[in-house]
């Protein structure tokens, strides 16, 4: 089948090259002329475990193209996939001017027809909107308007996209359902040869296929955001209420996530979410709701809860530091979580900043998200690695949970640092050893 993808992030590039990768014609389109011609230079525009070989096996295979152009990419395309940023307004609403900018042009470009599907996260009736927008600016070509929200996590987006929970469709009717279903077949069999595992178990099991209206499907997204977000506040409670009773939130999360009608998965205590999908959709989800008028006082105070974390990083660091002004700290890890370069509402980049206001030293380091980070924070001494940001420095801050980090050579770390205290923002260490090792050791909950 021959799709387009309109734009090109890490969903869109995502998206594009696993259609390909199972045997679409894929023609990946963005306005960002510079993505564009990092692709077409064959550079990657963003970091995700896998995607740079399949790209470049996909290119070769004639199955992926870039394109600036548009026009090019709808009039060639059968399927459009929407896939444009969906940022938050400062109201907390979801920005869709970039769906509906380009709900606009493919009406303008539609000369056949087109299933359109949104598969960027979009408040509930979305779909409505753009089916409207398109109908209203279109010369009457036939279309139909679906939604296929997209579960992907970045760091292992290839692999969740290839081997999906469910994949979810909102149709208005067989015949857009019907293009869906046969788009996915090979991931919803198993029946492709995947890139990633050599016995793949997906074979073994299809894929559940869920088709229900659009406006349900939009919801599911939404609302498994914000309930996948209520699970980490909730677990950042019972941290905060183990500090204060002696308990440890490893031994209780281990006992609460057996339990299967709650599972293990996001029941890790921290420094709170980040990324550009749990805070932006937990703020829609909030608004969408008060214009229904419901007020989800649930969500708002897994909100709260969470960008308090920050407050609670700072306040700890303060208490074995004391004064802030003039002290060096290494923070370890930039990005929101591992395996990506993605800092977007990332906690590190604001516990650096008020750790900047406060006067501190910061060094940093990450593995994949320095260029984007010194775009943002020029002030912040980046490093090679986590050595020489700890060199002389008077704390250590682990806020992302990169294999690295959990492999350093501490011995060599407690020569180099000035002072040993370690703030290990996301449980990574033993707490017995690093005391053993002589550290001053803070986690969350512990
Ligand atoms: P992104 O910022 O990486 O990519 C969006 C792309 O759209 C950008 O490259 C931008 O230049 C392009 N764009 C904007 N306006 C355009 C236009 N008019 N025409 C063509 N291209 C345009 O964002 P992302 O992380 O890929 O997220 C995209 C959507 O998918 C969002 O709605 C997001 O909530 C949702 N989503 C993201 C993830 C994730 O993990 N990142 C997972 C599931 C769903």
């Amino acid at each position: 089948m021959r799709i387009a993808i309109i734009g090109t992030g890490y969903v869109g590039l995502v998206t594009g090259t696993c259609f390909a990768e199972i045997g679409h014609t894929v023609v990946c389109q963005d306005s960002d002329d510079r993505k564009i011609e990092i692709l077409l230079s064959k550079g990657m525009p963003i970091y995700e475990p896998y995607l740079e070989e399949l790209v470049k096996k996909n290119r070769e295979a004639r199955r992926l193209s870039f394109t600036r152009d548009f026009e090019e990419a709808v009039k060639s395309s059968e399927v459009i996939f929407i896939c444009v940023g969906t940022p938050p307004l400062q109201n907390g609403d979801a920005d869709l001017s970039a769906v509906e900018r380009v709900s606009m042009d493919i009406a303008r470009c539609c000369d056949s027809y087109k299933l359109v599907v949104e598969k960027s996260t979009v408040p509930v009736q979305t779909g409505k909107w753009v089916e409207k927008t398109i109908r209203v600016y279109s010369k009457g070509t036939e279309f139909d308007v679906a939604s296929n929200p997209e579960f992907l996590r970045e760091g292992s987006a290839v692999e969740d996209f290839l081997h999906p929970d469910r994949i979810v469709i909102g149709s208005q009717n067989k015949k857009a359902e019907n293009i869906l279903r046969e788009l996915y077949t090979p991931i919803i069999n198993g029946s492709f040869n995947c890139p990633i595992h050599k016995n793949c178990l997906s074979k073994k099991e299809t894929v559940p296929f869920i088709v229900t209206d659009i406006n349900s499907a939009e919801l599911i997204k939404h609302a498994s955001n914000s309930l996948l977000a209520a699970k980490i506040s909730f677990i950042n409670s019972v941290a905060d209420i183990c500090e204060k009773t002696g308990a440890n939130i490893k031994d209780v999360a281990h006992g609460i996530g057996l339990d299967k009608r709650i599972g293990r998965n996001f029941l890790e205590a921290g420094i709170g979410f980040g990324g550009f999908c749990f805070p932006k959709d937990l703020q829609a989800f909030i608004r969408i709701s008060e214009k229904c008028g419901y007020d989800f006082k649930l969500l708002k105070e897994v909100e709260r809860i969470n960008e308090e974390r920050v407050t609670m990083v700072v306040e700890k660091i303060k208490g074995a530091l004391w004064i802030l002004k003039e002290k060096t700290i290494g923070v370890l890890g930039l990005a929101f979580k591992p395996n990506t370069d993605d800092i977007r509402f990332a906690p590190a980049l604001e516990i650096i900043r008020r750790l900047l206001k406060e006067g501190a030293f910061i060094h940093a380091y990450d593995p994949k998200a320095m260029e984007r980070t010194k775009e943002e924070i020029p002030e912040v001494v980046y490093c090679k690695d986590p050595y020489e940001t700890l060199k002389d420095a008077d704390a250590m801050v682990v806020c992302t949970e990169w294999d690295e980090f959990i492999k350093l050579d501490f011995e060599r770390i407690k020569k180099l640092m000035r002072r040993r205290f370690v703030l290990d923002g996301r449980n990574i260490y033993d707490k017995e050893k690093m005391l053993a090792l002589g550290f001053e050791y803070v986690g969350i909950g512990r």
